[in-house]
């Protein structure tokens, strides 16, 4: 027996339906958060981050401090050169993450599908939505003002047909702006788009790219899938989408990410499990601190050991897990000794993430000082 046809939500049954992706990205957070609690703050060139005596490095400043050409990631005591009136202070983890999740739990609040890129940004796909009558425009709008009244900091959103265009637009009015790019725009849009825009190509690539006549996404559109890749590598496929304003990434809540860890080589193998035992507690205190910087504390899933013998074989053992405990990892020490029980030259701890997508891991692990914080975030 037939079924009734159901009804099309689009035209083409071929193509699939348009997405309606946002892109929330708070307007300098932690600066936020503290001129929110501080309103003396306001007005005055103010970053978060280390302190210049201790080789730190900002994460955050205000508006009034990047008037003087203060960044991100840049040194506090270039910071200073830059704004001798610039107050640094020190960041307050606990406090940004609370705020980070009444600003995600406003965001929930419209759509499951919220994939967090740091405590400040995310991706909301929308698509589902029937709020507004499925105008991604209003609901952007509606979750901008009521993270400004209900948490008392600014959000920045860009929407978007897919997660590449509605990054950028998040951008186009900040801050405490909003940039709808519809479908049928989308072309135009990336047309004119300068090719530094796009995520992944730097000062080098654009000066490489600057060279051979190219300065705009329209430029790169009469280039062949092989000339990309000549030029590019494996980038070219997807820079070849992207100037085309393709970008088919989903958004997902919950990612697999890599790990957090730290790991020591020991001058001397340790000869039996005791000796091992004694290393646990100062690895774990430099798990922890890396854990924290991260700001990746809600999202551990896993923890795991990773143990190099003498005869330079390796052995990793892991469990489910959502914080690091001390009794857990001797367990896990146990069972990895016991796999070979020769004196052992590496421990590693470390733990699994379900973390958002940020690249933060990689500043921290080439990162000894314990000043730096969440650069990445806000460094575009
Ligand atoms: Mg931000």
């Amino acid at each position: 027996m037939p079924s009734p046809e159901p009804s099309s939500l689009h035209a083409d049954p071929g193509q699939a339906p348009t997405r309606k992706i946002i892109h929330c990205d708070c307007d300098c957070f932690y600066a936020s958060v503290e001129m929110r609690d501080d309103p003396s703050l306001r007005g005055r060139p103010l970053a978060i981050g280390g302190s210049p005596e201790r080789r730190g490095v900002i994460a955050t400043c205000n508006y009034e401090a990047r008037a003087f050409g203060v960044r991100s990631a840049m040194s506090s005591a270039q910071a200073l050169k830059r704004c001798p009136a610039l107050l640094i202070m020190p960041p307050r983890m606990d406090k940004y993450r609370e705020v980070s999740r009444r600003i995600f739990g406003i965001y929930r609040e419209y759509t499951a599908l919220v994939e967090p890129l740091s405590l400040d940004e995310a991706y909301l796909d929308v698509s589902g939505s029937s709020r507004h009558q499925g105008s991604a425009t209003r609901i952007a709008e509606e979750i901008r003002q009521r993270v400004r009244d209900e948490v008392g900091v600014t959000v920045s959103a860009g929407v978007g047909p897919n997660k590449f265009i509605a990054k950028i637009a998040s951008d186009w009015n900040k801050p405490d702006g909003l940039f709808v790019v519809r479908p049928g725009a989308v072309d135009a849009f990336v047309a004119a788009l300068p090719v530094e825009r796009i995520h992944g190509v730097g000062r080098v690539t654009a000066g490489k790219l600057r060279q051979l006549g190219v300065t705009t996404c329209a430029d790169l559109r009469d280039w062949t899938p092989d000339r990309f890749h000549k030029h590019f590598g494996s980038f070219g496929a997807r820079l070849y989408n992207l100037c085309r304003g393709i970008d088919e990434r989903q958004v997902s809540p919950e990612r697999e990410r890599k790990s957090i860890s730290v790991e020591e080589t020991y001058a001397e193998d340790l000869p039996d499990l005791n000796a091992c035992l004694d290393e646990l507690d100062p690895l774990m205190q430099l798990l922890d601190a890396r854990i924290e910087r991260a700001g990746a504390r809600d999202w551990v899933r896993k923890l795991f050991i990773k143990l190099r013998f003498t005869d330079f074989r390796t052995t990793t053992v892991e469990c489910r897990g959502h914080r690091p405990q001390r009794e857990i990892y001797a367990r896990l020490l146990a069972a990895g000794h016991a796999r070979r029980g020769l004196p052992v030259r590496l421990i590693g701890l470390g733990v699994g993430t379900a973390e958002p997508d940020t690249t933060q891991g990689d500043l921290f692990e080439t990162s000894p000082q314990p000043d730096i914080d969440d650069a990445v975030a806000e460094r575009r």
